[in-house]
């Protein structure tokens, strides 16, 4: 990134400071925060209130958006997709999800991801780089900008392990509660299961969703899809989002990613059932996503045998949902984002950046 400063991302007070640092009244910064968060400015001449002589400075000193789209797609169910980059090489995506009584987002948090899970495009293709604060904003607000109805829910679900980037999606989620005027119940973070980070969250007293991707009971399961198993095994990380649920207060969801014989069995729904007794939450079953992962020969589970894996865990008490799965045909699903664009990618290789343990068992 360059130098200069990204104004989509600052808070009301930074923007403040940075008028009056250059001869204005801080109020300045305040019209530029209400225009940026309020009315969808993508550019100075969306805030005419700004003397103009200003607005030419300003225009020297920063950028008001970090991002610009590469390319744009449109589902035939409505769904949209952004792929977005900031002048580098790095290309991450976005995508804007309607339903009937609200509009979501799906956020990416790092380019690409350090964590090596074995079903996942974006795991499979390495990882380049944390995105900042801005760039996380910024993709919201160039959703925000090509839809008609406010977007209202957020889910960290795209590109990346938000827990890896924790402070600037705390920052991020600071001027989406803040600035934007969302509610912290209506944004989820998704989580492979870092167990300190998931700790930090909880500290932040946030009644933000936490969604743990969990995906097997069973630790020699887990450990043959999610190389983080190997360093915070299923008990633990369970044990910490129980302590999570009681903190916050907040349901939290279990995401269980269905791949043929390898997790749907009916003797993981039982142990599944028993391993999260008592703790207020719902399972939010995800049939596989068909991405190349090479020879792992993983299958999509049939519609029956995900049925049956549902009733089993109902028979047993538990709150049970499926993802309702939309925009396929612009393979805006999870775990296939990035899965067409490898040839605009540099191939990452690179685990840098995750834990020691899990770089080593990523790469043994
Ligand atoms: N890194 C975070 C959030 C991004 S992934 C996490 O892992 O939770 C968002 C969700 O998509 C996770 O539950 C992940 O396990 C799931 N996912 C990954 N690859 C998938 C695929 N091919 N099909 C369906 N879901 C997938
Ligand atoms: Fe990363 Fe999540 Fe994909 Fe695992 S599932 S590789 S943590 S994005």
């Amino acid at each position: 990134m360059n130098s200069r400063k990204c104004l989509m991302g600052m808070a009301s007070e930074e923007l403040a400071s940075l008028a009056s640092g250059m001869g204005e009244g801080a109020y300045r910064g305040r019209q530029i925060a209400h225009r940026l968060y309020r009315q969808n400015a993508l550019n100075l001449e969306d805030m005419p209130e700004l003397p103009k002589l200003f607005r030419e400075k300003l225009a020297e000193a920063a950028d008001l958006c970090p991002i610009e789209i590469a390319e744009h797609f449109k589902s035939t169910d409505k769904v949209q997709k952004l792929l977005v980059h900031n002048g580098d090489r790095n290309l991450y995506e976005c995508v804007l999800l309607p339903y009937e009584d609200r509009v979501s987002c799906c956020l990416s948090t790092q380019v690409g991801c350090p964590m090596g899970c074995t079903f996942c495009a974006t795991g499979l293709g390495g990882f380049d780089r944390n995105l900042s604060h801005h760039e996380i904003v910024a993709q919201y607000l160039l959703l925000q900008s090509i839809t008609g109805r406010r977007i209202s829910h957020i889910v960290f679900m795209g590109m990346g392990e938000p827990l890896l980037n924790l402070d600037n999606v705390l920052k991020a989620i600071n001027i989406f509660t803040k600035e934007i005027g969302l509610s912290a119940r209506h944004l989820t973070i998704s989580t492979v299961g870092l167990v300190p980070q998931i700790k930090k969250l909880e500290e932040q007293r946030l009644p933000i969703h936490l969604a743990l991707s969990l995906h097997s009971p069973l630790d020699e399961v887990r450990d043959s899809m999610m190389p983080v198993n190997h360093k915070w095994p299923v008990r633990e990380v369970v044990r910490t989002m129980r302590e999570y649920q009681k903190a916050t207060g907040r349901k939290v969801t279990f995401e269980y990613l269905l791949i043929e014989r390898v997790n749907d069995t009916q003797e993981q729904a039982k142990e599944l059932a028993m391993l999260i007794k008592g703790i207020p939450c719902v399972v939010n079953l995800i049939p596989w996503n068909w991405v190349d992962v090479g020879q792992q020969g993983f299958k999509r589970p049939s519609r029956e045998r995900v049925r049956a894996f549902r009733n089993a865990l109902e028979k047993l008490g538990v709150n049970v949902t499926e993802r309702v799965e939309r925009g396929h045909d612009i393979a805006a699903a999870c775990g296939q984002l990035a899965g067409r664009h490898q040839g605009k990618f540099a191939k990452r290789s690179t685990t840098a950046g995750a834990p020691e343990s899990i770089r080593m068992s990523t790469t043994s």
